[in-house]
């Protein structure tokens, strides 16, 4: 355990004056997003998606693109930013202004749960036996608000949170930063995929946040001998998402295995040499990102 940072157990997001804290709490993330330039949440509805190999990739292309960017890996229990960042745990430093984000070898400054824990150990929640719903989910909101208050991320221009699935975690970071820039929603084809990103699209658009678009995520797979792309999943997610939510369908990124192998070993740089289209889609992904307006905070 790095010195002087707290284990999640430790976290009292349920106490008496708990009105107090958090406002003073809302302060604090205020405070440290003050030189961020634009928070933006990735969203999925199911897990195995995508959602965090596309989070790594955007925040790689938008560092290709010049900007200073930040990735915060908000799946406490399975985070896997770090490897597809080829970062290594443990690289975690407490500096006078908080914790300092390791940086990637592509340059993206990260935090996550991963850099927390010992390699292969899972996090334990110590929880009252009959409120464990509510009282992970006040966990869960503390661990987020410390990734986003408690590490020294300094100027960025972009800082993306890669979200677990859920209707509620768009709400919760949203809730922490009532600024933010918007949501992007990756799904698959297919209409699990689909209704399940809709559910919490629906919130969004209830609570006034801005969808930024949609990305749909294995959507086929190119034959090795004629090139010809043929489908994976039945169903068409994107468009049907992108349509009902009056959002733009952002890109359709097919399975690729070069790119499942290079998001194994941490080598997205080999992936994105090879500037194959996907690459390029995701570079044109990102230029919509830096296009949208900086928050209030800047
Ligand atoms: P999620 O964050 O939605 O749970 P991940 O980003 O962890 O999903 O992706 C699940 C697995 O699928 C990972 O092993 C990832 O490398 C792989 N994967 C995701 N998208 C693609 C793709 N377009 N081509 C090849 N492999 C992919």
């Amino acid at each position: 355990m790095t010195p002087g940072i707290r284990t999640y157990h430790e976290v009292d997001e349920l106490r008496s004056d708990l009105p107090d804290q958090i406002a003073a709490q809302e302060e604090c993330v205020r405070a440290r997003l003050a030189s961020v330039g634009r928070v933006i949440g990735v969203m999925s509805g199911k897990g195995g998606v995508g959602k965090s190999l596309i989070s790594a990739l955007l925040a790689t292309a938008l560092v290709r693109r010049g900007d200073r960017v930040g990735l915060i890996d908000a799946d406490l229990n399975g985070p896997s930013a770090a490897r597809l960042l080829g970062v290594e745990p443990g690289s975690l430093v407490e500096g006078p202004a908080g914790l300092e984000p390791p940086v990637s070898p592509a340059g993206v400054r990260l935090m996550s749960m991963a850099l927390l824990l010992e390699p292969d150990r899972a996090l334990d929640w110590r929880e009252p036996v009959d409120a464990g719903f509510v009282w992970r989910g006040a966990q869960e909101r503390g661990a987020l608000r410390e990734f986003l208050s408690d590490v020294a991320w300094g100027r960025l221009d972009v800082l993306l949170v890669d979200l677990p699935p859920g209707t509620q975690r768009l709400a919760q970071l949203h809730g922490l930063v009532p600024d933010l820039a918007g949501a992007v929603a990756i799904t698959i084809p297919s209409a699990a995929s689909r209704d399940s990103v809709a559910r919490s699209l629906d919130l969004a658009r209830a609570r006034g946040l801005r969808l930024l678009g949609v990305v749909e995520n294995m959507s086929g797979v190119h034959c090795d001998a004629c090139g010809a792309l043929s489908p994976l999943h039945a169903g068409g997610a994107g468009e049907d998402l992108a349509r009902r939510f009056e959002t733009p369908l952002l890109a359709r990124i097919p399975f690729d295995r070069r790119l499942g192998a290079a998001a194994d070993t941490g080598r997205l740089d080999a992936w994105w040499a090879e500037a194959g289209p996907a690459a390029v889609t995701l570079a044109e992904v990102a230029d919509v990102l830096r296009a949208i307006p900086a928050g209030e905070n800047t």
